[in-house]
């Protein structure tokens, strides 16, 4: 390919929002056979929202919500920014007024949630901290999945277990919420697929690219994704934790696959830099972006539709 052709198609680029990491980027581009999505804020809009809480100790499903936005008050993770939401609707809703109120001790007016502190966050995992209350008590919050339950020592009971499942089963993602040690409950949330992913995806597949969704989110909430985007049950990689993000992208190389990974998330970046073709989606995190061999400034699939597209007319008229 000439390198004026190319840089043509890369200012073309620009000004479809398309940022590319040098022109070879456009050569590259033509050769993926494989598109690898993530799902949470890539393929769906990654703005949850909590459905529900179930209660599973002595803890009320407010207390529960409270506990869990004051530890995700130190995350930017979707889930995170979806239950401080909800716990700070918790806090405005339970404060009582000064004036008018019952005077009872303890009330306030603020729906601000306790302190946090000694805050830790795993990505694809959860987070923990210790949460600081009104009258100085203080207690060890963790919310997350099953993985950084285990990884923090909090036994979960096979009831417990059944209880998570029967949520997940019904669409939701479904994280843990522990109290100094012991389960307190579960945040059920839901996450909405975006306005145009199924067209895009219809897109790709015309343009010869097999597409397969990856997600860390558990394989119920996937697979009502995949069907919803027209991505084949087989086609759907579960329960995938950040790091075998990367191996799942390796064993498609391995079937000689040429893969194109689509992402938003730090727990995306190492697979990005794996694949053939990074591209992160503008919207997304900073590190993604930096992994990445192209950034689409939308947060829309429809611009990677876009960046094929273009790649392939600019190397069709240099032929
Ligand atoms: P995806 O691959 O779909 O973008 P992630 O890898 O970010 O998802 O997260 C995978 C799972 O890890 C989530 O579904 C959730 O169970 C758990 N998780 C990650 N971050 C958090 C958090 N801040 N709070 C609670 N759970 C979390
Ligand atoms: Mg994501």
């Amino acid at each position: 390919a000439t390198p004026t052709a190319l840089l043509t198609g890369t200012g073309r680029a620009s000004q479809l929002g398309i940022l590319i990491k040098g022109p070879q980027i456009l050569e590259d581009t033509r050769h993926v056979d494989t598109i690898v999505l993530d799902k949470t804020g890539t393929v769906t809009t990654g703005r949850q929202a909590v459905e529900g809480v179930v209660a599973l100790a002595d803890r009320s499903e407010d207390q529960v919500l409270l506990l869990a936005g004051a530890v995700e008050a130190g995350s930017e993770h979707p889930i995170a920014l979806a239950i401080v939401e909800a716990a700070r609707d918790v806090a405005a809703r339970t404060a009582t007024p000064v004036d008018g109120g019952t005077g009872a001790s303890g009330s306030k007016t603020d729906p601000e949630l306790p302190a946090l502190s000694n805050f830790h966050s795993t990505a694809g995992g959860g987070v923990r901290g210790t949460i600081t209350e009104p009258d100085g008590s203080t207690s060890t919050v963790v919310v997350g999945r099953n993985n950084w339950m285990d990884e923090n020592a909090i036994a979960l009971s096979a009831d417990h277990r059944r209880i998570l499942l029967e949520q997940q089963q019904a669409g939701s993602t479904a994280v843990w919420v522990a109290v100094d040690g012991t389960v307190a409950g579960i945040v059920n949330l839901q996450d909405t697929v975006k306005e145009h992913s199924a067209a895009a995806i219809a897109r790709f597949k015309e343009l010869g690219l097999h597409p397969i969704l990856l997600t860390g989110d558990n394989a119920a909430v996937a697979a009502e994704v995949a069907a919803e985007v027209g991505i084949a049950p087989q086609d759907v990689f579960a329960d995938v934790l950040p790091e075998d993000k990367v191996a799942a992208i390796k064993r498609l190389q391995a079937e000689g696959k040429t893969v194109a990974m689509v992402g938003d998330g730090v727990n995306d970046a190492a697979a990005l830099a794996q694949a053939d073709l990074g591209i992160a989606m503008g919207a997304g995190t900073d590190v993604a972006i930096e992994a990445a061999d192209l950034t689409v400034m939308g947060s829309d699939l429809v611009q990677v539709v876009q960046s094929i597209e273009l790649s392939r007319k600019t190397l069709s008229t240099i032929k």
